[in-house]
């Protein structure tokens, strides 16, 4: 696509290539069953496990493959390149495992990272509510103290492997009259937990072999140690110290889906004929992918760059929302080009990019909808 990036290296080529082959052999023959049952095999999570692919940024003291963000990203492109969108591996590896690493204490980092690199424990984080989304310091969920303990009340939703997930980050007002000095994260652990409840598996427009959900928390006591870090009224800054990280790998989804779009499109134009010869013939069809190929090209080098900076802990707020808004914005029109150059057969479910039309519209919502991506690049000007 583009020249090899420079935060490429010889060992994440080979982590690229036994991706390639993972998702190829063990998740493309399941997808359109996971899609009809809203959900993956939790089996397949012991497959990503035992292959190396859960944790890849974890320290092995924990339990991890030792690897740094570089790895979390070659897997977050060959899972998107692949088609295996609905894995919430990406989620788990480079989202909720960092706020364990980055804030926990020894004790929390021993007791969760190792059982997150195995696929005892999948990971979810819960921050979005039904009153409550862009604007997070709406939450209404409390964490209030009892005894030795908390008692977590509340309601979540649209958590991303909501059905399977049982190590949940939870974001819970400890102090409800200190804004967002009152917000606290909660690791809780739901395995058999009173009180907590799993809502409906949302019936989504794409991504359907994800499982997002409702979760519900009812007088559910967890401990004292549950809480992330030191002290209580961290969690928002948390939260937004480990967000731009979030947003460069979306970015990276919209990197893998876009490279996969070309590729099914351009093989399709080849073969597919109109008035005597093949549609790739016809200049329309060339100006159309070599625009989209200009621009994917253009996109995969500051999403390069972020990555790089992202490395050297050089990523600011503001870059980081770029490549989230600007990426997830281009991988709709580039698909939606390339759905138009299939005509018909584009609408149809069993092509390959009718599904990726379906999964890209979500990208540009959530991890912090665009719009709230464009208020944080203003801020900064
Ligand atoms: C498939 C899926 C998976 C998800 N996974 C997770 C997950 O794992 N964990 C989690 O916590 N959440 C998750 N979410 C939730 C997601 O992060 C939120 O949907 C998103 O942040 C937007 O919040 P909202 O839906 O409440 O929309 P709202 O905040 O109600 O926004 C509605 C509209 O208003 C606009 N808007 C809001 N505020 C402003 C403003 N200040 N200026 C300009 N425009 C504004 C928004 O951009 C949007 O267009 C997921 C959502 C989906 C759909």
């Amino acid at each position: 696509m583009s020249p090899t990036p420079a935060w490429m290296n010889e060992e994440l080529e080979l982590l690229a290539s036994s991706c390639r082959q993972f998702f190829l052999k063990e998740c493309v023959p399941h997808y359109d069953r996971w899609e009809q049952q809203g959900c993956v095999d939790r089996e397949i999570w012991q497959k990503a496990g035992t292959a190396g692919l859960l944790c890849a940024s974890m320290p092995e003291l924990y339990g991890g493959a030792g690897g740094n963000f570089a790895h979390e990203a070659v897997i977050a492109i060959e899972a998107n390149r692949a088609g295996v969108s609905g894995l919430g591996i990406p989620l788990h590896n480079a989202i909720v495992a960092p706020y364990i690493l980055n804030y926990g204490s020894e004790e929390q980092k021993r007791r969760w990272l190792p059982g997150m690199a195995t696929s005892e424990s999948i990971g979810a984080i819960a921050m979005s509510e039904p009153a409550a989304g862009s604007d997070l310091q709406g939450i209404r969920t409390t964490a209030t103290r009892k005894g030795n303990g908390y008692v977590l009340n509340g309601q979540k939703t649209f958590i991303t492997n909501g059905q399977l997930a049982n190590l949940i980050i939870v974001v819970a007002k400890t102090d409800p009259a200190l804004g967002a000095k009152g917000i606290s994260l909660f690791v809780v652990e739901t395995d058999a937990l009173e009180g907590f409840r799993r809502g409906r598996n949302l019936d989504k427009i794409g991504l359907k072999a994800n499982d997002t959900s409702e979760l519900f928390f009812d007088h559910v006591e967890v401990p004292a140690s549950s809480l992330l870090g030191t002290e209580e009224g961290q969690g928002f800054f948390m939260l937004m110290d480990q967000l731009p990280q979030e947003r460069l790998l979306i970015a990276l989804h919209a990197v893998g889906r876009i490279e996969s779009a070309l590729d099914v499109t351009i093989d399709y134009v080849k073969s597919r004929t109109a008035f005597g010869k093949p549609i790739m013939e016809f200049q329309n069809t060339q100006f159309e992918l070599a625009e989209c190929k200009t621009e994917a090209t253009i996109g995969r080098v500051f999403v390069d760059h972020c990555i790089a900076r992202h490395l050297d802990k050089a990523l600011d707020t503001a870059t980081a929302s770029m490549a989230k808004y600007w990426m997830t914005d281009l991988q709709c029109r580039i698909i939606d080009r390339c759905l138009q150059l299939h005509g018909g057969y584009g609408y149809m479910n069993e092509y390959p990019i009718a599904r990726m039309f379906r999964d890209a519209r979500v990208e540009r919502i959530y991890g912090g909808t665009n719009e709230i991506m464009k208020l944080l690049i203003a801020r900064s000007l």
